[in-house]
């Protein structure tokens, strides 16, 4: 048995404002392990310790999922602005906090910021511009790509034998 959609949504709402979340179940503590993918997506392991129901979340499964956007050039701008002078900032997209990432750069001055909600980084805005100019160069490319992602529901049936 897992968490309903809703009761998904209310954990993953929560995880990102707080940082912790209960389990809409039974008011339990939740156990939450986010694991970073390379290429920006999340892996959030969400376990409650009382019932012990558990489910993986996506960013797919983002309730504001459907206000995300990129950033724009200004708002990125002002996000590396905040990095370099260390001030803490808020994703004006989803409200998450956005991380520094002072590794991933070389050049002295750049900082990478990047919020892991929803996606955004202006390491990755620079290669989606790059990637938005490939595509106008062929026109007709743009319309052809439908940018419908399926989730696939993995029903990963476990069968357990038992021994009589
Ligand atoms: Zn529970
Ligand atoms: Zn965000």
């Amino acid at each position: 048995m897992s968490w309903s959609n809703e009761q998904t949504h209310q954990i993953i709402e929560q995880f990102w404002r707080d940082g912790t979340a209960s389990c809409p179940e039974d008011n339990g503590p939740l156990k939450l392990r986010l694991h970073k993918l390379y290429g920006g997506d999340y892996d959030l392991l969400a376990e409650c310790l009382y019932c012990g129901k558990s489910k993986g979340l996506r960013r797919a499964d983002d309730p504001r999922r459907s206000q995300f956007r990129r950033w724009t050039p200004r708002e990125m701008e002002h996000l590396g602005q905040l990095a370099r002078e260390n001030e803490h900032a808020d994703c004006p997209v989803c409200g998450a906090n956005v991380e520094r990432l002072e590794a991933l750069t070389t050049e002295p001055g750049r900082v990478v910021v990047r919020c892991l909600r929803c996606g955004n980084s202006n390491q990755w805005g620079q290669i989606h511009l790059l990637t938005a100019a490939n595509l106008l160069r062929t026109p007709g490319a743009t319309r052809a790509r439908k940018s419908c992602r399926v989730t696939r529901v993995q029903n990963r049936r476990s069968k357990s034998e038992t021994v009589s």
